[in-house]
């Protein structure tokens, strides 16, 4: 008897993903106890804003985290068994949805950064999703806050003799790939302690949006507590905790856009938080939740809920397709015009790092075709057009790819069942500007649950149609 006691309690620990985005943490013998008590096996959607005190004033709903719940701006329980499952799939202490993204940045940076001094850092990456970016940027600037940028591009790199202000020799550079530009991330926490300064912030989003650079999280980690730095976020959107668990490798805050692959169908916007511990700027984030007010409906977390469940499927899934497409590409002809990056190609920069971080040798839906110019003037001149391709040549000839592939949709958005591919850079550069970040010629594509062969005939039709054009 107590042999399979101890075999059901182990069972019931339920380490596995796919266990725990189906029950969440709880005995699904118990099923869901309602606030009727009927045991519904799905979750009820608890539309009620406030629930009834007893005669002396106490709350008697409980979430299924146990806690009562008063008000549903603080505490719903439709949206609280929603953080109890994310918390769990991240290994973390606490979890807090809010309704985007963006808010979830928002609050970790009032939260984090907010309250500190005039001698506030955030460092940030000169590459990643453009609204954080730009949002960082604001922010910072508007509350006088010091932002350092690092590029993710450089894990190991050297630091630039003609920047005065990178004077300190970082033990770990080590010049990769003929770089030599660029500023390391490490760099910038040598440099940083170096002028006696603490970084409050250190943000991280890896694989980076959309050239899907990515940070070796373990080393950051090391190197942030050995010289004394702050709180290590990151937005860890594309990873998931399927292929990755940032708070299992010391970093303190796990951030999800989990409008994407958490929630997987395309249906909903909202955000999400974890923590590794309930320490004070993780109280300050819930403050920040709490009255600024911007937290998730019940609907839209019932949706995330339903939607949750199978993202360990869909993302085993995408990441094989990807992997395959990525691989496909690269060794077609049709495509020899193109640059891929997929950090589960051994050609991708920081594959090796990639390798080490992964779980299972799964990468992820995410990947990039970089069309190379000299390749297209190629074309045009087989084709005998005269002069030579422009930056506008270029940018037309990859939207029409992006609206001519079939299978695909050409919408921003990433991470759901529908595969997606949109031209970064007409999307992020207002027309005449021009963005040094994301390369004129790169499409990006998420990978979702078509048939594989499918997707690749797709795109090669897209290819052609534009190639017809010229
Ligand atoms: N982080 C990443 C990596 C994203 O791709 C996005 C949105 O595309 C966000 C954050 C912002 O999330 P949301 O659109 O849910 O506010």
């Amino acid at each position: 008897m107590r042999c399979l006691e101890r075999s059901l309690t182990h069972r019931l620990e339920m380490s596995d993903l796919g266990s725990i985005l189906v029950t969440g943490k709880r005995d699904p013998a118990n099923a869901a106890r309602d606030a009727h008590d009927l045991g519904s096996v799905i979750e009820p959607i608890y539309t009620s804003t406030t629930f009834a005190r007893d005669e002396n004033h106490e709350l008697h709903v409980r979430s299924r985290s146990g806690k009562s719940v008063c008000y549903s701006r603080p505490d719903n329980p439709t949206v609280a068994t929603c953080e109890e499952i994310l918390c769990a799939l991240e290994d973390g202490a606490d979890c807090a949805l809010v309704s985007s993204g963006m808010a979830a940045v928002n609050a970790v940076l009032e939260g984090v950064v907010g309250g500190g001094g005039d001698e506030r850092c955030v460092l940030a990456p000169t590459r990643g999703y453009f609204a954080v970016r730009a949002f960082l940027k604001e922010w910072c600037a508007s509350r006088r806050v010091n932002l350092i940028e690092y590029d993710p591009d450089y894990p190991y790199v050297a630091y630039g003799a003609e920047n005065e202000r990178l004077v300190v020799d970082c033990p770990e550079d080590t010049p990769k790939n003929g770089h030599n530009a660029g500023v390391s991330i490490y760099h910038c926490m040598y440099n940083a302690a170096h002028y006696g300064k603490r970084i409050s912030l250190i943000w991280i989003e890896s694989p980076a949006n959309p050239t899907w650079d990515v940070v070796d999280l373990g080393r950051v980690v090391r190197t942030a507590r050995a010289l004394g730095h702050g709180c290590i976020c990151v937005d860890s959107t594309v990873m998931t905790p399927c292929l990755v668990k940032p708070l299992t490798l010391g970093c303190d805050i796990v951030m999800h856009s989990a409008t994407k692959y958490i929630n997987g169908h395309g249906d909903v916007v909202a955000g999400a938080l974890v923590t590794r511990e309930k320490n004070e700027n993780w109280r300050k984030i819930l403050h920040v939740r709490q009255l600024g007010g911007a937290v998730l409906g019940s609907f839209d977390a019932y949706l995330l809920l339903r939607g949750m469940r199978t993202l360990d499927l869909r993302v085993q899934r995408q990441s094989e397709s990807a992997l395959w497409l990525a691989r496909s590409m690269q060794e077609s002809d049709m495509f020899n015009g193109f640059d891929v990056l997929y950090i589960g190609l051994p050609s991708h920069l920081q594959h090796d790092v990639a390798r080490r971080l992964f779980q299972e040798g799964l990468y992820g839906g995410m990947l990039s075709i970089v069309l190379l110019p000299e390749w297209l003037q190629g074309q045009w001149d087989a084709k005998g057009r005269r002069g030579r391709v422009g930056l506008g040549d270029l940018v037309s000839f990859c939207k029409l790819v992006a609206t001519r592939s079939t299978v695909w949709t050409c919408a921003t958005s990433l991470g759901g069942f529908e595969s997606l591919i949109e031209h970064r850079y007409s999307v992020e550069c207002a027309p005449g500007e021009q963005n040094p970040h994301v390369p004129a010629g790169l499409l990006r594509l998420s990978v979702g649950l078509e048939n594989k062969e499918d997707l690749l005939l797709g795109l090669e039709k897209g290819v052609l149609a534009a190639l017809d054009s010229i």
